[in-house]
C-alpha cells in the first residue's frame, strides 16, 4: 500500500497525524524495545497520533475541577480507530500489528517463548518512534511536542510488512527551550538547569532531568496509570503540561489555533 493512500484513508478516519518510519530506525533498540520482537516481518512502523483536545484541560486549568482529562484522551477512538486501520491493511494483503503505549516499567515480565528470545512484554518507545516517522521532538519537559498541538496528543503504532515511503525523521523544533514547564512545577521535579541525552535514530534528544518520584505523588493533575504503580504518569494534565500547552500557544508556535487563550488572565496570544 502507498504511504499516501494510508495516510488518506487514517485522515478519512480522524487521525490527526501519521508518519512512517522504516523498521531499521529503530536498530538500537534492545529486543526488548525493538519491532521485530513483536512482529519479525515488520517493515514500516506507522505512528498514529489522535489529538487531545484542550478544552478537556480547563477543569484543572481553573481549578472548577480536580481530575477531567480522562475524558479528554480519545483512548476508544484511538483503539478503534488503529484497529480497523490495520484490517484495512490485511485486507490488502499486509500483516498488521496494533501497538498500544505501555509503561517501561512492564517490561521483562511473563515467560520467554525461548530462552534466547526476550521476555514479554515487549514495550516500543513511542516518542522516540514519533520523532523518527516524523511527526514531532521530545522537548525539554520530557515529551512529545508536535508542531500542530504542542505535547496534546495520543499516539499508537501499526506494525507492517508493507514497504512504505518513509517520512524523514523530524529536524524542526518546537520546544524553545523556555523552562515554563520547570517552572510551574511545585516540587522541582524538572531540572532546567541540566540536560539529560539519549539517542535517537538521529541525533540525539536532550530534556530536563525528571525527578520521577514526585511526579507519582503530584497533585496538579497527572493522569496515573492503573496497575502500574513503577510507571512515569501522563504528565499533560499537570502544572508542567499546562504550562507547556500555555507557552507553546501564546508564542504562536503552534498550527492549530484557538479564537480565545488557553489562559485568558494572562492575555495570550489572540489568533
Ligand atoms: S507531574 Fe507534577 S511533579 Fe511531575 S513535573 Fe509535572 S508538575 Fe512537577
Ligand atoms: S514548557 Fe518550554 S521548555 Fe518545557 S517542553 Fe514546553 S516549550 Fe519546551
Amino acid at each position: 500500500m502507498e504511504a499516501a493512500q494510508f495516510k488518506t484513508l487514517a485522515q478519512t478516519m480522524g487521525v490527526d497525524l501519521t508518519g512512517v518510519a522504516p523498521v531499521e530506525r529503530f536498530a538500537i533498540f534492545s529486543p526488548q524495545a525493538n519491532p521485530l520482537s513483536i512482529q519479525p516481518q515488520t517493515r514500516s512502523v506507522i505512528v498514529l497520533g489522535f489529538s487531545i483536545p484542550r478544552g478537556a484541560l480547563q477543569g484543572m486549568e481553573t481549578g472548577t475541577a480536580g481530575y477531567t482529562l480522562g475524558m479528554g484522551i480519545p483512548t476508544t477512538v484511538a483503539i478503534d480507530t488503529t484497529y480497523m486501520l490495520c484490517r484495512h491493511l490485511e485486507d490488502a494483503g499486509w500483516e498488521a500489528t496494533p501497538v498500544f503505549r505501555q509503561s517501561g516499567d512492564m517490561r521483562n515480565q511473563g515467560v520467554r517463548v525461548n530462552p534466547d528470545k526476550p521476555e514479554p512484554n515487549v514495550i516500543l518507545e513511542f516518542d522516540f518512534a514519533a520523532h523518527a516517522a516524523g511527526l514531532g521532538e521530545i522537548g525539554r519537559g520530557k515529551w512529545l511536542l508536535t508542531p500542530q498541538f504542542g505535547p496534546r496528543q495520543m499516539l499508537t503504532i501499526i506494525l507492517t510488512d508493507a514497504e512504505m515511503e518513509p517520512d524523514a525523521p523530524f529536524s524542526g523544533r518546537v520546544c524553545d527551550d523556555c523552562g515554563a514547564c520547570a517552572e510551574a512545577c511545585p516540587a522541582h521535579a524538572l531540572d532546567a538547569g541540566a540536560l539529560h541525552h539519549a539517542p535517537l535514530c538521529e541525533g540525539r534528544a536532550a530534556w530536563y532531568p525528571l525527578h520521577v518520584e514526585s511526579c507519582r505523588v503530584c497533585q496538579t493533575g497527572t493522569t496515573k496509570l492503573m496497575y502500574s504503580t513503577g510507571s512515569e504518569p501522563f504528565r499533560l494534565g499537570a502544572a508542567c503540561g499546562r504550562a507547556c500547552v500555555a507557552h507553546l500557544e501564546d508564542s504562536g508556535l503552534l498550527t492549530r489555533k484557538f479564537h480565545t487563550p488557553f489562559r485568558p488572565s494572562e492575555g495570550g496570544h489572540e489568533q
